[in-house]
């Protein structure tokens, strides 16, 4: 077959090809396996929202919303957006099926596709998967080291090894507004050697400019907002890494460490891996107690977080995956191939993966077939067997075979054994 269509997957989107795709299954296993562990129920949401939701939740001043969203309009002329991150459509789910009130508590999490324009660089795609977890309703340190505590169990189980725990407090509105004023005056003069970026960000948040990349020499020794907490901040801050340090989780205090997003509060987090090289960030999170009220909610706390499935897989050790059925029928002329498939469906339907060459092909053809399925378990029905009333039944890995009745029932009872 050519090879030459002139077809392509669109840039920044990737392909998963069967070998792979039973990766993805195990990692989805697992994050599954420990979300429920903690009892976080799962939800999906849609692919697109409308394009306020994130403009207003994400933030008009963030990168997400100023130059990353994939927006279009539909036919009567909505503006519509392909979801950049998780954690505005959760809150619109919890406000717009009235989830409040069903308990005062919800813990969510997902597995979910996102959108984003950025440059397309090693493990960063414009399509992507993230996983995440949020939790409505607390105000309490205890979720935030929970929610932490989840995503590392996660990294533990699939063996990856050196991720990093960096946190940091970026106070509530209340003290925030100390810290902005001291940093605004420590920023003035210095403002026009800034980049671009960050004199925008003067007007517009100015707090996302501690964590510039390009300015980070210029503004040493700014004022950070753990030096303004007021005393619910600073306590709750305290509580949040006793309780770390209780459960033995190793962490780094990051006072620079601010989210990119308007609406966080309180306790801010990150998870980073040196071997992702400068694009170290394998996900993060934090509290958002401001968003569920700014939403049009009532005052609730919350917190949550997101890691980026495609940068988990970079970190994966390389492990070759096989693709494989239990049990593959080869047949050596027709009535024996109406046999094998009376089988094949018998064997379905008692719970075996298995399979059976649809095309008649050659009976070496179909060995091959086998060996390619790496097969546990060859059936194999020819003339003679077919007299006899029998199969053959052969085992891969021990290289044994034995003859049994032709029928599904002893067959089953066979591959039990
Ligand atoms: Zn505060
Ligand atoms: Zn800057």
């Amino acid at each position: 077959m050519s090879s030459k269509s002139k077809f392509k997957n669109v840039k920044g989107t990737r392909d998963i090809l069967p070998e792979e795709a039973i990766r993805w299954q195990k990692i989805e296993n697992i994050i599954r396996k420990k979300m429920e562990q903690y009892n976080f129920q799962e939800v999906r949401f849609p692919t697109f929202e409308a394009t306020d939701l994130f403009r207003k939740s994400t933030g008009e001043s963030t990168d997400i919303v100023r130059k990353e969203m994939f927006t279009f309009e539909d036919m009567g002329g909505r503006s519509l957006t392909l979801k950049p991150e998780g954690t505005p459509s959760v809150v619109r789910m919890f406000l717009q099926h009235g989830l409040f009130n069903k308990g005062a508590l919800q813990k969510f999490y997902y597995i979910e596709r996102m959108f984003r324009q950025e440059r397309p660089q090693k493990g960063r795609y414009r399509e992507f998967r993230q996983f995440g977890a949020e939790v409505i309703g607390s105000s309490s340190a205890e979720s935030d080291v929970e929610l932490v505590k989840s995503a590392l169990d996660i990294f533990n189980e699939l063996d990856i090894k050196d991720v990093e725990l960096n946190i940091n407090s970026i106070g509530c509105p209340r003290c925030r507004k100390n810290f902005i004023k001291e940093f605004k005056g420590f920023l003035k003069e210095k403002l026009s050697g800034l980049c671009e970026d960050c004199n925008r960000r003067y007007a517009e948040n100015p707090m996302r400019i501690l964590d510039c990349k390009r300015d980070k020499k210029k503004i040493k020794g700014a004022p950070v907002p753990s030096d303004f907490l007021c005393d619910e901040c600073k306590e709750h801050f305290e509580e949040f890494k006793n309780r770390l340090d209780f459960l033995n989780i190793k962490f780094n205090i990051d006072n620079r460490l601010v989210r990119g997003l308007d609406y966080y509060t309180k306790t801010v987090f990150e998870f980073v891996n040196s071997n992702l090289g400068s694009q170290n960030e394998v996900g993060g999170g934090g509290r958002y107690d401001e968003l569920i009220k700014f939403m049009g909610g009532e005052d609730t706390p919350a917190s949550g977080y997101a890691v980026g499935i495609d940068r988990l897989m970079l970190l994966l050790k390389e492990e070759e995956e096989k693709l494989g059925v239990d049990v593959y029928i080869v047949t050596f002329d027709e009535e024996s191939d109406a046999e094998g498939w009376k089988i094949l469906n018998g064997l379905r339907d008692a719970g075996f993966s298995c399979d059976k060459d649809p095309m008649r092909r050659t009976v070496k053809a179909q060995f091959r077939e086998a060996d390619r399925q790496n097969a546990k378990w060859v059936i194999i029905i020819g003339e003679d067997e077919r007299k006899r009333g029998i199969v053959q039944l052969k085992n891969m890995g021990k290289g044994e075979q034995k003859e049994i009745p032709m029928k599904t029932g002893k067959i089953v009872k066979e591959l039990k054994c």
